[in-house]
C-alpha cells in the first residue's frame, strides 16, 4: 500500500487520516462517561476498522469526534436490551424477520408468570411428586387436534429432525422431488434428513409425483414416507401428487411411517376468511399419518415451539429418544403455549388470537381504520389506499388478503428516505414500499402499536 502511488484520479487512501484506537476510545470516554474503559475500547476498535475498511474502499476517513460518536452508539447499542419492538405496518402477518406470531393477551400474562418465579412446570401438586413438563400441553394438544398423542418441542425444524432420527436413522426416507423444499432460515429438506442420519431417497419428477412413483421406491433400505408442506412456494400448471389417504395406506402396506411436516398447520379452516385451504392437523391425522408436525408460531399463533402429534406408539417412541430431552421447551414456552391452546379448547381462538384477529379483520373496518388513524395525524400528508395483506409464514404462499394501507405523500421525502426515518422512529415502524411510497398496511398493526405509529407519522 504503501509503496504505490495512486493511480491518477483515484482517491488517496489516507489510512494515517485515521486516529489510533486508543484517541478514539479516550474520545469515546469523554463523550459517553457511563461507558466501561473496556466496552469503549472494543467499540473504538470496531469502529478504527469500519473507518479503515471504508478508507480502503475510497472514502475519506472522518473526524475524530465523529468516529468516537460513532462508537459510542455501537456500545450503548450493546448497553440496551434488544430485540427492539416494532410497529409491523408490513402487511405480513406472520413475519419471520419481524418474530412471526404475536401472543395474546393471555398468554403474553402466562410467560410473563412462569419467567418471573417458581412455577408447577415439572411438579404434580395433587400429590407433591415429580411431575412433566409435557403433561401441561400433551393432554390439550389432544383436545384440539383429535390426536392420539402429542409432544412438544422447541421449534418445528425440531419436530421433524426427531421424528427422522427416531424411525430413519442409517436407513432411507422416501420424499417426492417437488417437496425437498428450502423453507428460510436454513431450513432444506436434504440437510435435515442428513442431520437425523437417515438418506433421502427422490421420488418422482419436480411437478408430478405419482403414487406408483413411490411404490417402486420402496426397497428393504426404506424406513419412511416424509411429505412437507411447500409452504413458500405454489406449484401451479402440469402438477400431481397423490392422495393423502391412498398414500398412508401404502406406506402402512409395506410397514412404513408416514411423517407428514405440515409447517404452519392450522386447527381453523382458513377458507372461512376468504383464503384458500391451508392443511388443517386434524384432517392431515384422519388420511392416515403416523406423526404430524407443526410450527407453534405460525398459525396456530403462539410462542416458538414445534408440536408432535400422531398415533400413541410413534409418539412414545419419539419420546423416548435422547434427542427429544436435548430440544425440550422451555418454561415460557409452555405457558405460552397452553394458554393459546385454552383458546381454541374455549372456542375463542379468533377472538383472542392476535394471528386469527388479523387474518379474520374485515376490508371495510380496515379502511374505516385507516381513514380515523390518517384524520388523527393531520400534519403528515398520508392518503388511504387499497392494499393486499399476505399472511406469510409459509402458509398459503401467492394468496392475499384485501387490505388498507396509509400511504406517505412524496413530500415527505423519497420512499427510502421516509422508511429510514420510520425505522429511526422510538418505536420503529416498519413498513412496505410500493410504487416508490411507503404504505403502512394496518391490518398487521396490533391495537397498541396505533399510537406509536401515530406519533412517527406526526414526526414526519
Ligand atoms: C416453517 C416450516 C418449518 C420450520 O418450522 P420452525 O418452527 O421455524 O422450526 C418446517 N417445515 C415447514 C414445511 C415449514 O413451513
Amino acid at each position: 500500500m504503501r509503496s504505490s502511488a495512486p493511480e491518477p484520479g483515484a482517491p488517496a487512501r489516507d489510512f494515517r487520516a485515521i486516529p489510533s484506537v486508543d484517541r478514539v476510545a479516550q474520545a469515546v470516554e469523554a463523550q459517553a462517561p457511563e461507558l466501561s474503559r473496556r466496552l469503549a475500547v472494543d467499540a473504538a476498535r470496531a469502529e478504527v476498522d469500519h473507518v479503515r475498511g471504508a478508507v480502503a474502499a475510497g472514502a475519506r476517513a472522518p473526524a475524530l469526534r465523529g468516529i468516537a460518536a460513532a462508537a459510542a452508539l455501537r456500545a450503548r447499542t450493546l448497553l440496551a436490551d434488544a430485540p427492539v419492538p416494532v410497529v409491523n405496518a408490513t402487511g405480513v402477518i406472520v413475519h419471520t424477520n419481524l418474530g412471526r406470531a404475536p401472543l395474546s393477551d393471555r398468554a403474553l400474562a402466562a410467560v410473563r408468570a412462569a419467567a418471573a418465579g417458581y412455577s408447577s412446570l415439572e411438579y404434580d401438586l395433587p400429590t407433591g411428586r415429580r411431575g412433566s413438563r409435557f403433561d401441561h400441553v400433551t393432554e390439550v394438544v389432544r383436545q384440539v387436534t383429535g390426536a392420539e398423542a402429542a409432544l412438544v418441542v422447541n421449534n418445528n425444524a425440531a419436530a421433524v429432525l426427531l421424528a427422522l432420527e427416531t424411525f430413519a436413522r442409517g436407513r432411507e426416507v422416501l420424499a417426492a422431488r417437488g417437496e425437498a423444499v428450502e423453507i428460510g432460515g436454513g431450513f432444506r429438506i436434504p440437510e435435515i434428513l442428513d442431520a437425523s442420519g437417515a438418506v433421502l431417497r427422490d421420488v418422482g419428477t419436480t411437478n408430478r409425483t405419482r403414487l406408483a412413483d413411490y411404490a417402486a421406491a420402496i426397497g428393504p433400505a426404506t424406513a419412511a414416507v416424509l411429505r412437507v408442506h411447500r409452504s413458500n412456494f405454489a406449484l401451479v400448471g402440469f402438477t400431481e401428487s397423490p392422495d393423502a389417504r391412498a398414500l398412508a395406506d401404502l406406506a402402512h402396506a409395506n410397514g412404513l411411517r408416514l411423517i407428514d411436516d405440515l409447517g404452519s398447520g392450522t386447527l381453523l379452516d382458513t377458507s372461512a376468511y376468504g383464503l384458500a385451504r391451508e392443511p388443517l392437523v386434524g384432517e392431515a391425522l384422519r388420511n392416515g399419518a403416523d406423526v404430524v408436525t407443526f410450527s407453534g408460531d405460525k398459525l396456530l399463533g403462539g410462542p416458538q415451539a414445534g408440536v408432535l402429534v400422531g398415533s400413541a406408539d410413534a409418539i412414545a417412541a419419539i419420546a423416548a429418544r435422547p434427542l427429544t430431552r436435548a430440544l425440550r421447551p422451555d418454561k415460557m414456552t409452555i405457558a405460552g403455549l397452553r394458554a393459546t391452546l385454552g383458546h381454541y379448547l374455549r372456542g375463542e381462538a379468533v377472538e383472542q388470537i392476535p394471528v386469527w384477529q388479523m387474518l379474520a379483520a374485515r376490508p371495510a373496518d380496515l379502511r374505516a381504520r385507516a381513514a380515523r388513524m390518517a384524520a388523527a395525524c393531520p400534519s403528515a400528508s398520508v392518503r388511504v389506499v387499497d392494499t393486499q395483506a399476505a399472511v406469510g409464514g409459509g402458509s398459503l404462499p401467492g394468496r392475499t388478503l384485501p387490505s388498507a394501507a396509509l400511504e406517505i405523500d412524496r413530500r415527505h421525502g423519497s420512499a427510502d428516505e421516509v422508511a429510514r426515518r420510520l425505522r429511526q422512529a422510538p418505536r420503529p415502524v416498519i413498513g412496505r414500499i410500493h410504487a416508490d411510497q411507503v404504505r403502512l398496511d394496518v391490518r398487521t398493526v396490533l391495537p397498541r402499536d396505533e399510537q406509536p405509529l401515530l406519533d412517527a407519522l406526526r414526526a414526519l
